[in-house]
């Protein structure tokens, strides 16, 4: 697979960090012409854009603001003029916090927060880039997770959060029929950076505290004894990114997880 995404541009959402800035760089490996990377951490994301200035823009800013997502597509469409692939997959984890463990106040305050970032910061990404995408004849991907089929993988709100991704995908497909393409990717364990939310006061935590023991831990319980890194995943973004080779592939969740769903128990 090289070239798949030959002239092709691209925005990508959380690409500071983790499975976006994988799929960044799997996608200008591609051939893309241009890769518009949104991300609220101004550091990371401007040490990403460095590493192929030309092909690379960096949209600083936080993907629950709508005008996040407009300068996206703006500059998309006036550094490269078109727009191809969305990949909405900015996200923050719940680390596993169960019902039991808030009051009235915490729930709603972290509510709030992680499904504006993980739900509102998806649907306001495919707002703001829903025309382009049309015009091109181009698709989004989302991504979604272990957590969007089973239970455990995170705590209640972020189980419901990427369950909602599945019927964000389904609808979607539907809506932005026959132009745009709008499939998901779910990832399972994966050795990343990802943090919690403020209110919880996770915003410096992260999924993955010590690597050998997480390894171990996610390999332990999938049947193909590994955990993911975001490299992994990324050969399905590029698949379902390209037209020529997924042309009739909408409303599908594609699993990359190590075969968690082929266990019967
Ligand atoms: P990550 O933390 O490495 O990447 C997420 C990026 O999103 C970060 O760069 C972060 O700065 C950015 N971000 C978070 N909130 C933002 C906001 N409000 N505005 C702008 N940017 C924001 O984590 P990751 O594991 O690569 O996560 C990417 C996606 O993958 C998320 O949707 C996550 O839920 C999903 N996922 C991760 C795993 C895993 O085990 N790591 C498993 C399944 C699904």
């Amino acid at each position: 697979m090289t070239g798949w995404l030959k002239d092709r541009v691209a925005i990508v959402t959380g690409a500071a960090d983790g499975i976006g800035a994988a799929v960044a760089r799997r996608y200008l490996a591609e051939g893309a012409a241009g890769v518009v990377a949104v991300d609220r951490d101004a550091a990371r994301l401007q040490a990403l854009q460095r590493s192929d200035a030309g092909r690379l823009v960096a949209v600083v800013g936080d993907v629950r603001d709508h005008d996040t997502h407009a300068r996206a597509t703006e500059q998309a469409l006036e550094r490269f003029g078109r727009l191809d692939v969305l990949v909405a997959n900015a996200g923050v984890f719940d680390f596993r916090r169960p019902l039991r463990g808030y009051d009235a106040a915490s729930l709603a305050a972290t509510m709030d927060e992680l499904f504006a970032i993980n739900l509102r910061g998806y649907l306001y990404a495919a707002m703001a880039a829903r025309e382009a995408l049309a015009a091109a004849g181009g698709s989004i991907i989302f991504t979604a997770s272990v957590a969007s089929y089973h239970a455990g993988g995170g705590g209640i709100l972020y189980t419901m959060g990427k369950h909602a991704v599945v019927g964000m995908v389904r609808q979607l497909a539907l809506e932005l029929a026959p132009r745009v393409r709008v499939n998901g990717v779910g990832p399972g364990g994966t050795l990343t950076g990802l943090a919690g939310t403020e209110s919880l006061g996770h915003a410096q935590r992260r999924i993955v505290g010590d690597a050998a023991q997480f390894h171990e831990r996610v390999g332990a319980a999938v049947p193909l004894g590994f955990a993911q890194s975001p490299e992994h995943h990324t050969g399905l973004y590029v698949l379902l990114a390209s037209a020529e080779n997924a042309p009739a592939v909408t409303g599908e969740i594609f699993m990359s997880d190590g075969g968690v769903g082929a266990r019967s128990i």
